[in-house]
């Protein structure tokens, strides 16, 4: 049994701190949502009235927060965890965020003897509820290997992708490549659906031919298809346009440092951004779907 403090208990960190009781651990947490907390605390966690008291005594800190700006705040901030969290302790940030505020916050904690792994993650809230994520490391092995037991309890596939910041690249990869696959999916299905096919029909047909991929396989885009996905419950829960907006900015920033060249990744941030502007950005990523409706005309 580890002590373990966890911050932010949003849709996926809710969840992952939740496995973590379950395991056995002692979990402290914090989140400026009280109802987040009290979820917790309900399923046998302990919490503090602020993130600096949480962290006293933890060998490991875990954070779940939204973007590089909430990670740089609460560590490096005013009063930030890093006056806070005692030397030796691994922290553990699996928010997506850029590569370089990574480095800078891991830097920052290693040069006072915290060890620190990018850590984010990959399978959506239903892969965080089951503890079957998949997390991307970036880091000393050795603290690969010291966290990978306590990230077992979160998810089934513990990857070692490199140095500090690697874990991040290797993330925003992944998100660049299924916002591609996303949006070629809907558009493919509207296609169909505009030509007298049954998506259902089309789905099973493309899913079992050279077209098959992951959206096809467990989240597909269209109403109906699929039951217990975001499509077929208004596009509510699962991974916000919003959030996928903010990864493949992550990614277009990566590719201009390193001269890259990802011209379907730029299409896609485009019509992530289009998506968001027209108001989508609270649902999930796979409504870019109605982007590519056909209208009936009357
Ligand atoms: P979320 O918005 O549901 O949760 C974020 C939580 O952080 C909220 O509860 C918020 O109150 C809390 N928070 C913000 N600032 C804080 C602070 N200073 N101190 C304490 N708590 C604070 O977001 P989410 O969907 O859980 O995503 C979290 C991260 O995981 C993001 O970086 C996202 O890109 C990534 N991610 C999300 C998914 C998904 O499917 N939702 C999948 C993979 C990765």
């Amino acid at each position: 049994m580890a002590k373990i403090a966890f911050i932010g208990l949003g849709n996926m960190g809710g969840p992952m701190a939740a496995n973590l009781l379950k395991a056995g651990h002692a979990v402290t947490v914090f989140d400026l949502s009280k109802d987040a907390v009290e979820i917790l605390v309900g399923q046998g966690a302990t919490t503090q009235s602020t993130a600096q008291e949480c962290v006293k005594g933890a060998e490991f800190v875990i954070s779940m927060l939204p973007a590089g700006k909430h990670v740089s705040s609460v560590y490096l901030g005013n009063d930030g965890l890093i006056n806070h969290i005692a030397p030796g302790s691994l922290v553990i940030d699996s928010s997506t965020i850029d590569g370089l505020t990574a480095k800078t916050v891991g830097q920052a904690l290693e040069n006072k003897g915290i060890r620190f792994i990018d850590a984010p993650v990959s399978g959506g809230v239903g892969g965080a509820t089951a503890g079957t994520l998949s997390f991307m490391v970036g880091g000393e092995l050795t603290q690969f290997e010291r966290a990978k037991p306590i990230l077992e309890n979160m998810g089934k596939n513990i990857f070692h992708a490199g140095d500090l910041g690697a874990g991040q690249v290797a993330k925003v990869c992944n998100n660049m490549l299924l916002s591609v696959l996303m949006v070629g999916t809907s558009e493919a299905l509207q296609l169909g659906i505009s030509n007298g096919l049954d998506p259902k029909v089309l789905s099973d047909i493309m899913s079992k031919s050279s077209g098959s991929n992951w959206t096809l396989d467990v989240y597909n885009p269209c109403p109906d298809v699929m039951e217990n996905v975001p499509s077929s419950n208004d596009y509510q829960g699962g991974f916000m346009v919003d959030l996928m907006a903010k990864d493949l900015g992550l990614a277009m920033d990566t590719a201009v440092s390193s001269q890259s060249s990802t011209p379907m990744g730029a299409l896609a941030r485009s019509l992530y951004a289009m998506h968001a502007a027209a108001g989508n950005g609270a649902k999930d990523f796979s409504s870019i779907f109605n982007a590519f409706g056909h209208k009936e005309s009357k």
